[in-house]
Parts: structure tokens; C-alpha cells; sequence
């Protein structure tokens, strides 16, 4: 196993890379951060604030200081802390949802973020979720991973998950949702959702959760990193 390793997981929303992404943190002993919730937790506290129309303005540069992000381990678990209160549940509803697409095309905020994520890294094996990891936050990755599926599959799956949270929504707002993210997240301007060069495509429409996993630590094999 190599000492410290970096695993970029990039991809769609709801194709279940943070699920993916706990397993494989869990069974290797690495650190897992999850790099959507730094730009849910950015949204909250924005919409908390009334501060929302900040987005794109200078500004801006004056209250990001005051955003901290940490993850606290329970159990099992890693929570979002945001100001020292767990925010995990919050930053996960159909609300921050619709916030979080704009809220991460801001590029104040994306740079604020990547010192935070580059920071998380240090001195750990690390794999991290997200949208541009391969491509910008650890373009020097061990090995790059692009999660896809079909975007009807990623909505029954978020869909089933909001359900068992107790959030009532209906399965077609969760598909405009889920559209609405893939094309803002494909056509921003700066570090847009794309699959970087030297990472691997991995379509899990037909896989389940274990499948994937397992394709996964495949992978890891092949690049001799366990
Ligand atoms: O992964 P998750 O769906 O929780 O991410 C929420 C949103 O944060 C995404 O829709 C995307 O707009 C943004 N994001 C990003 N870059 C990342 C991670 C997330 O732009 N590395």
C-alpha cells in the first residue's frame, strides 16, 4: 500500500459517489472529505444570513472568513459542522439544493474552498468528492475515477433518500433538480464539471452500490495503492 495517496472521485450529482466514497474511506483507513458539502455549507450560511445577493460581488471576500467548515467524526459518521453547529441534515434539503449550483459558481468562493480541500489533504491518504478534484483541486491524483448514470436512476436514487428523511417532494422536482445541477455544473464558467483527461469513466446506472465498490477497489489494485 502506498504511503499517502490521493483518490479524486469526480462526477454527477446523486450517482452516489459519497456513499462510494465512505466505503472506500472506511475500508482502507483513509480520510474521506466531501467536497459538496464545503459548498452546501457556504450556501447555508448564506441563505441564514440574508446574504444570498452577495453572490458575485467583491464583497463577498469580507464574510467567507467568517464561514468554518469542519468535519466531525461520529461513529461511523463525518458531519459538517458550519460555526460549530452540525449542519449535515440542513445543507442536504431541496432548499440548499437549488442554492448550492450558483453559490458554487462563484469564483471567490471556489477559491476560498480550495485552500480548505488542499488543506484537508495534508499528510493524509485522502479521497475527496466532487466536481473538479481530478481536474483542479489534485490534478497530480493516484487515480482519477468519473462516476456517471443515467440522470432518471440518480433521481429515484435521491428521491428515495429524501423520502426516508422525512422531506415530502415529488420525484419530478427532484429531476429538474437534478437536470437543472447537471447543466449548471457543465456550463459554468470556471472549474466546470468535466471528466479530466487520465480519469476513468465509470457508468453505475446498472451497478449497485457493491458492484461499484468493487470496481473501485479493482481499480486501486491495478495502480498498486492497497
Ligand atoms: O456533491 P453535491 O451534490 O453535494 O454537491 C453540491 C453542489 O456543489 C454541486 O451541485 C456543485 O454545484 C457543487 N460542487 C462543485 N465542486 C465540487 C463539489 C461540489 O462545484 N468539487
Amino acid at each position: 500500500m502506498k504511503e499517502h495517496f490521493i483518490i479524486a472521485l469526480d462526477g454527477h450529482s446523486s450517482t452516489g459517489k459519497s456513499s462510494l466514497a465512505k466505503k472506500i474511506a472506511k475500508t482502507f483507513s483513509i480520510l474521506h472529505i466531501d467536497s459538496g458539502a464545503l459548498y452546501r455549507g457556504v450556501a447555508l450560511y448564506l441563505y441564514k444570513m440574508g446574504q444570498i445577493q452577495l453572490l458575485g460581488e467583491e464583497k463577498l471576500k469580507d464574510v467567507l472568513p467568517k464561514i468554518k467548515l469542519e468535519f466531525v467524526r461520529n461513529g461511523n459518521q463525518s458531519l459538517l459542522y458550519l460555526n460549530d453547529e452540525v449542519a449535515e441534515k440542513e445543507i442536504r434539503s431541496l432548499q440548499i439544493s437549488q442554492l448550492v449550483s450558483n453559490v458554487a459558481k462563484d469564483e471567490n468562493i471556489r477559491d476560498y474552498l480550495l485552500d480548505i480541500q488542499r488543506e484537508f489533504a495534508k499528510g493524509n491518504s485522502v479521497i475527496m468528492d466532487g466536481r473538479d478534484i481530478g481536474t483542479v483541486v489534485f490534478p497530480q491524483a493516484d487515480l482519477k475515477i468519473f462516476l456517471t448514470a443515467s440522470a432518471e436512476i440518480r433521481a429515484e436514487r435521491r428521491h428515495k433518500e429524501m423520502l426516508e428523511t422525512g422531506e415530502e417532494v415529488s420525484f419530478q422536482e427532484v429531476l429538474d433538480n437534478v437536470n437543472q445541477r447537471d447543466y449548471a455544473d457543465t456550463h459554468r464558467e470556471i472549474s466546470p464539471l468535466k471528466k479530466a483527461d487520465d480519469a476513468i469513466e465509470l457508468d453505475n446506472s446498472l451497478l449497485s452500490e457493491e458492484q461499484t465498490f468493487q470496481e473501485v477497489v479493482k481499480l486501486l489494485q491495478q495502480k498498486g495503492l492497497i
